[in-house]
């Protein structure tokens, strides 16, 4: 997978560099002249990576659904399920807390925003924050199926736990049900595993597509702002989670940091935490020994309530449209940026560049020019691949925390280097 996303860096900046739209050389295909260049990057790249992006999606709901229920018709302490739930909640609240904490300090120290003067005459409109109130009523669903239709992770987390319970309290019917759900759930993993082992192409395409069309117009004006998201997204992965970890469960974080490779390479190149679920799913339970019981529940649920990388994206990009336009932020605003990073996370899933929309949300509520993200939306696509890399690596964290607390942790899985290691 490694290697499939090098390679495609490689040659998407090559055809970059050597060919654009008019390309020289021209095949003839049925019946028109196509460019090697439209041909590369708009036929073969763009149509392998968004076949692999839908397969990867197309995964998620049935995925979701089927483990989680899994998870919890096993349940034999149905308190277990409320304590579980309410320390993965708290833990995904504070990590994206402490994130967007980290992002703000260091931003306010380098000053990322000062002495530029850039365009500002774009318009980009935001959307209202939801409400805290709204956020818990709309994650019960009043239609189960409408809810998968959709894709509403919450929604759906509600419904298969609701399920799960009831089943759980079914008696044999539910042990009959149990057992189908058990045999469904390897299929679908087995689906998951077939997918990954696709991976290494798609990856490719993705990547070659990508770097073929990216534009690094802005990117010198935006350095400082770019390298600073950077820095703290590394701060977060490499000090935050390890040290968290270690303080919070006495687990190796070391082990975490290179079972999450693949994971976080996936997230790296679809940029969508949604879309990278399965394979952090898989990660989670087969890698890093997180029983299913909290797996399938709190690796969903941190694919749309955690996101760590896109706080600390919020959190910088405030501070620096705040200089630019040359306005003060008080700490009582500071807090409500955290405030509503933190809320905004809740509701929006996991897909590229949604992280700008709550980044608009946010803006909105301290008062600052929504506008001011057509500053940094140049440079956007490059973090926002960073950042969902961080994203997942959060919710294994986590995921391996409550799992340590719960005594659903497998230790000699986490400990041991090659476990799930992929059968071909
Ligand atoms: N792409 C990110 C994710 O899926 C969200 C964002 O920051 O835009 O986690």
């Amino acid at each position: 997978i490694f290697f499939g996303m090098l390679a495609g860096i490689l040659l998407g900046t090559l055809l970059r560099a050597l060919f654009d739209d008019s390309g020289d050389f021209a095949f003839r295909v049925l019946g028109l002249e196509v460019s090697t260049y439209t041909l590369l990057v708009e036929g073969i790249f763009n149509i392998i990576g968004k076949i692999f992006i839908a397969s990867l999606q197309m995964l998620v709901v049935p995925l979701v659904f089927v483990s989680l229920v899994c998870g919890t018709c096993n349940l034999s302490d149905p308190s277990k399920l409320g304590r579980l739930g309410g320390r993965s909640i708290l833990l995904y609240l504070f990590t994206t807390a402490l994130a967007i904490s980290l992002a703000v300090s260091f931003a306010l120290l380098v000053a990322p925003g000062e002495g530029i003067n850039l365009d500002t005459n774009t318009t980009f409109s935001a959307k209202e924050a939801p409400s805290l109130s709204e956020v818990i009523i709309n994650m019960f669903p009043t239609n189960p199926i409408n809810a998968m239709a959709e894709g509403n992770m919450l929604q759906i987390i509600v419904f298969s736990v609701l399920f799960g319970v009831a089943m759980a309290m079914s008696g044999s019917a539910g042990k009959r049900l149990g057992d189908l759900f058990e045999d469904l759930n390897k299929v679908v993993m087995r689906l998951v595993t077939i997918l990954m082992n696709l991976a290494p192409y798609g990856v490719f395409a993705l990547m070659a597509k990508l770097f073929a069309t990216i534009g690094f117009d802005t990117f010198t004006s935006l350095l400082k702002y770019f390298f600073l998201v950077l820095f703290v997204l590394l701060v977060h992965a490499f000090v935050s989670y390890p040290l968290l970890l270690k303080l919070l469960s006495g687990l190796n974080p070391v082990q975490l940091i290179k079972k999450m490779r693949d994971a976080a390479l996936f997230a790296f190149s679809t940029s969508s935490s949604s879309a990278t679920l399965p394979v952090t799913l898989e990660t989670a339970r087969n890698k890093l020994g997180v029983k299913n019981t909290v797996a399938s529940f709190t690796v969903p649920l941190g694919a749309t309530i955690n996101m760590d990388g896109t706080a600390i994206m919020q959190g910088v990009a405030t501070v620096f449209i705040a200089q630019v336009y040359g306005v003060d932020l008080s700490v009582s605003d500071y807090l409500m940026v955290i405030l509503t990073a933190t809320l905004a996370s809740i509701g929006t899933a996991g897909v590229p560049g949604v992280g700008l929309i709550m980044l608009a949300m946010v803006l909105q509520q301290v008062g600052l020019p929504v506008e001011g993200i057509a500053l940094i939306i140049g440079v956007d696509r490059l973090l926002d691949m960073t950042r969902t890399a961080v994203n997942v690596t959060g919710d294994c964290t986590v995921a391996c925390i409550v799992a340590k607390s719960e005594g659903e942790l497998d230790l000699d899985t986490y400990n041991n280097p090659n476990a799930g290691a992929r059968e071909e």
